[in-house]
């Protein structure tokens, strides 16, 4: 059967995703560099989350939104987004 032929199936309820937690599919976080930052604002649109914001002149995460693509980082022109890694030490624990 060809791919066209196959049925079109949601693999999740709409809007599911959209008040998910993605905070522990993420392993890493993006950290801004306000220093570097000249508020473009190219990373909001390109996160497809929605997890970043312009507040006050800053660039704001909301990491309860965020999967740790690193798709902001890759398209910050200045390069002011690092990704850092979410898990430290022997243990694998949760830098929050
Ligand atoms: S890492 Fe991905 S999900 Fe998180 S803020 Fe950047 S683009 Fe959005
Ligand atoms: S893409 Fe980079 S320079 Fe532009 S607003 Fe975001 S962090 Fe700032």
């Amino acid at each position: 059967m060809a791919a066209k032929e196959l049925p079109v199936v949601p693999s999740a309820r709409p809007g599911t995703m959209a008040a998910a937690d993605m905070s522990r599919l993420r392993e890493q976080r993006p950290v801004i560099d306000m220093g570097k930052c000249n508020l473009c604002r190219e990373c909001l649109l390109y996160c497809p989350d929605a997890a970043l914001r312009e507040d006050k002149n800053e660039i704001k995460v909301y990491l309860q939104f965020c999967k740790g693509c690193g798709i902001c980082a890759l398209e910050c022109p200045t390069q002011a987004i690092t990704m850092v890694g979410e898990y430290a030490g022997n243990r694998g624990f949760i830098d929050k």
